[in-house]
C-alpha cells in the first residue's frame, strides 16, 4: 500500500504524476485542488466561497482544506492514497500529522518536485490556454499564485526536510522521464523495506 504527498510549485506536474502513480499502482487520488474545482462547478455554498480565492490566486482557508481532507483520507484506508496540492500551508501539515496520527496512518514519501519560475509560468499560461482554468489563463494570477507559493508552502520543504521524509525530484524534464525516476525511487524504496 502506498501513501504519498506531492510538494511543488503550481505547474510542477504534481496532478500528472500523481494521475500516474495513482493508474500505475491503483492508489486512489486526492487532488485537492479537483475537490474545490468540482465544488465551484457544482455551485455550491462552499464552491461559491472558494472560488474568489481560487480566482485571485489565494489559498482557501486552511479550515475549509483540512475538514475535506480528512473525509477523504477517512474513505477507504485500506486502499492508501496519493497527495496532489495537499498540504500547502504549515498549519495544514501540522493538522495532517494529527490527523494521521488519529487515524493510524502514515506516510512513505514526500515527492518534491522542483522547477524554476520560469517554467513554471510558461507551463501556466500554456494549460490556461488549453483547459480554460480561470487561475491559468492571466499573468498577474499566475505570479500571485507563484509568489504564495513561496511565502506559504514552500517552507514545507524544510518542515519534512526536518522530518527525514523529503525527496527531490527534478521536475524539469519531460513527464515520462520524471515518471520513471518517480517509478525508481518508490521501487527502490520497497525494495530496501
Ligand atoms: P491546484 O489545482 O492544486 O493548483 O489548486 C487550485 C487552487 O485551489 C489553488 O490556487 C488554491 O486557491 C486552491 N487550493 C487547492 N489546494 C489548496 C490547499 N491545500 N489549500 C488552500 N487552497 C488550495
Amino acid at each position: 500500500m502506498l501513501r504519498l504527498i506531492f510538494l511543488g510549485p503550481p505547474g510542477a506536474g504534481k496532478g500528472t504524476q500523481a494521475e500516474r502513480l495513482s493508474a500505475i499502482y491503483h492508489t486512489p487520488k486526492i487532488s485537492t485542488g479537483d475537490l474545490l474545482r468540482a465544488e465551484v462547478k457544482a455551485q455550491t455554498p462552499l464552491g461559491r466561497q472558494a472560488k474568489v480565492y481560487m480566482d485571485a490566486g489565494e489559498l482557501v482557508p486552511d479550515e475549509v482544506l483540512i475538514g475535506m481532507v480528512r473525509g477523504q483520507l477517512q474513505q477507504s484506508p485500506e486502499q492508501g492514497w496519493i497527495l496532489d496540492g495537499f498540504p500547502r500551508t504549515l498549519a495544514q501539515a501540522e493538522a495532517l500529522e494529527e490527523l494521521l496520527q488519529e487515524l493510524r496512518q502514515d506516510y512513505d514519501h514526500v515527492l518534491n518536485l522542483e522547477v524554476p519560475d520560469e517554467v513554471v509560468v510558461a507551463r501556466l499560461l500554456a494549460r490556461g490556454k488549453e483547459q480554460g482554468r480561470s487561475d491559468d489563463a492571466d499573468e498577474a494570477v499566475i505570479l500571485k499564485r507563484l509568489q504564495v507559493y513561496r511565502q506559504q508552502t514552500a517552507p514545507l520543504i524544510d518542515f519534512y526536510e526536518a522530518k527525514g521524509r523529503l525527496r527531490r525530484i527534478n521536475g524539469n524534464q519531460p513527464m515520462e522521464v520524471v515518471q520513471q525516476h518517480l517509478q525508481a525511487l518508490l521501487e527502490s524504496c520497497r525494495r530496501t523495506a
